[in-house]
């Protein structure tokens, strides 16, 4: 096992080595200590770090870095390793920083400089912060490392299946003579991949997802043949009524098909989330959610997806793919949406290789110092563009109307226009796509003039709207013409304007509630909902106390 790494970031390099030797001294036995002279040279280290598969216990930042504030590269550092322990160090003019720190990103302590001399003022700081991580149960239980091509859309697949639910990996490509190698340890034929190589040893050949996740230690089978309730879909809706139902004492499990954090999950910053004056990444917000909701009990298994609901007498049963049941007393469908797929020729080859469909944060550091097409004029197209144009030599919005005023917050359009590595292109879309085993060029139409121009390019990210996947549903739960569930108020009604057909309960349906007592809707899944985390986290609450209505009435 390697050794977990301390690092350690500050501008001024006699201060950088100054900390390092401190550290080395003290902790260079059983830690690794890493430092960087800059908040982008550490996020580079620590990438690099996440890359071998090795973890990292502490961080120690400077605040007052050019560039980029000590701050800001917590923030992002947080993505990569959201269990190690932070510090800011900053001069004593500086406590306001500090202060921000904490409830930006929940920072563990901030150390006045000078820290001498280090057995008074570092080590037992360190010290505690080492023992905290230690102890930190949520620590991932194991590493795997997976074994493919660069360009297979499976291999991307599962790198992002692994970040996306905190499963430290390590990639390695199969024809570099470390993936060869270990492929030949394990006996797998380089022909069919990806393989996945789990900490004991074992190779998974071309495994499924449910293989992965179980190989990484995640939870995929229920542990109980009967809860209370089933929420089907872990986003913040899903997330909201998982914690609001396990902290009030239901027994409670969450069913997601990939990964906890839905939508939000990919998103770089969410800006309007209540509390985080800020903003926050989707991943760290949903990742605390989830970590919250095991807390109060709630059990998480992923990678398995609902294929059916049934209503059995007074139970709800929801069935998976593999032909299991889990039976509840209720049940909360927070399924979301998923995002709709861009048609034109050549493109639907390339998904995974080049085109990817959402933020693809796990490919957004491939791209440095590349060209990068972003599809889309809505916000989640805005943000990438700002997340990408970190890394990019460019970032070129294509938008098929004639501005973004329509389509995106106020905010992010000035943000976008005053960003010099961002293009914006009105009135444009993507013809063609093409490459060999990569995208290497996409045609570009003008919508205005028919002209078509041919551009080089190798990472095109699509954001083009979502629509409910709810045909699962069909002939249980009343949907509207796009597939959105209905519920409450909005429920088809009888001529008699009360209960909706084939109602039984003497009673009306409650305002989340679909037209199968005992089943709400929640979040983007629902008719006519406020496509935001906020409303969705909110509904997941709500529906718990009308869940609550709902076993005591039935
Ligand atoms: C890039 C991006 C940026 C965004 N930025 C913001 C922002 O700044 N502010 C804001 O308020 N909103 C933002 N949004 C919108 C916000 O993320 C969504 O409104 C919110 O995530 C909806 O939550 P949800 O739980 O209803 O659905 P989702 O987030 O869509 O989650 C649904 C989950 O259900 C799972 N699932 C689906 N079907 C099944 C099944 N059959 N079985 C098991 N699991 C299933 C999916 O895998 C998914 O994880 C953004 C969205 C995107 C894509």
């Amino acid at each position: 096992m390697a050794r977990p790494v301390i690092l350690t970031v500050d501008d001024d390099p006699a201060v950088s080595r100054a900390v390092a030797r401190d550290l080395r001294r003290e902790y260079g036995e059983h830690h690794r200590i890493v430092r960087a002279e800059s908040g982008p040279a550490a996020l580079d280290a620590l990438r690099e770090i996440a890359l071998r598969g090795e973890q990292v216990a502490v961080i120690l930042a400077d605040q007052r870095m050019p560039r980029m504030s000590g701050v800001e590269f917590l923030e992002q550092a947080m993505d990569l390793f959201p269990r190690a322990r932070r510090v800011l160090l900053t001069a004593y003019a500086d406590t306001d920083a500090a202060i921000t720190a904490i409830n930006v990103v929940d920072l563990d302590h901030y150390l006045l400089k000078p820290w001498d001399p280090p057995e008074e003022k570092l080590y037992p700081v360190v010290d505690s912060l080492l023992a905290a991580w230690r102890d930190s149960s949520d620590r991932p239980s194991a590493t795997i490392r997976i074994v493919g091509n660069r360009w297979s859309a499976r291999s991307y697949e599962l790198r992002d299946l692994a970040a996306r639910n905190q499963v430290s990996y390590d990639f390695y490509l199969a024809e570099a003579p470390e993936g060869a190698r270990l492929l030949e340890a394990a006996g797998a034929d380089p022909d069919l991949l990806p393989v996945v190589i789990t900490e004991d040893g074992r190779a998974l050949v071309q495994p499924t997802d449910a293989q992965v996740a179980e190989a990484a230690g995640l939870a995929t089978t229920a542990s109980e043949d009967v809860y209370d309730l089933v929420v089907v879909g872990g986003g913040p809706a899903g997330l909201g009524a998982s914690v609001y139902g396990g902290s009030e004492g239901l027994r409670t499990v969450l069913v997601e098909s990939r990964a906890t954090g839905g939508q939000a999950g990919t998103s770089s910053r969410i800006e309007n989330y209540l509390g985080f004056p800020n903003g926050v990444s989707g991943d760290q917000l949903t990742t605390r959610a989830r970590l919250q909701a095991e807390k109060f009990g709630t059990e998480v298994l992923t990678t398995r997806t609902v294929t059916a609901l049934e209503p059995r007498g007074r139970a709800r049963v929801v069935r998976f793919d593999d032909g299991s049941e889990i039976t509840a007393h209720a049940v909360v469908l927070a399924t979301g949406v998923s995002y709709r797929m861009l048609d034109c020729p050549g493109l639907e080859d390339h998904t995974g290789q080049g085109v990817f469909y959402g933020a693809a944060a796990t490919e957004a550091a491939s791209c440095a110092a590349q060209d990068v097409y972003v599809v889309g004029g809505a916000n989640s197209a805005g943000q990438a563009a700002m997340n990408f144009s970190r890394h990019a030599a460019k970032v070129v919005m294509l938008v098929r109307g004639p501005s973004l005023t329509a389509s995106m917050s106020h905010y992010l359009i000035e943000q976008i226009e005053a960003n010099p590595r961002i293009e914006v292109r009105t009135c444009t879309e993507v013809c063609a796509a093409a490459g060999t085993g990569h995208l290497e060029k996409l045609t570009l139409r003008d919508r205005n003039t028919g002209a078509e121009e041919t551009v080089e390019a190798s990472w095109l990210f699509v954001f083009i709207g979502a629509a409910p996947r709810t045909d699962w549903l069909d002939g249980v739960v009343a949907r509207d013409g796009r597939g959105f569930v209905l519920t409450g108020p909005d429920l088809p009604r009888e001529e008699n304007g009360r209960a909706p057909a084939g109602w039984e309960p003497d009673r009306d349906p409650f305002h989340l509630e679909t037209s199968v007592p005992g089943v709400f809707a929640v979040g983007d899944v629902r008719a006519d909902s406020v496509k935001r985390v906020a409303s969705a986290v909110g509904e997941g609450a709500m529906a718990v106390s009308l869940v609550h209505r709902w076993l005591e009435n039935r």
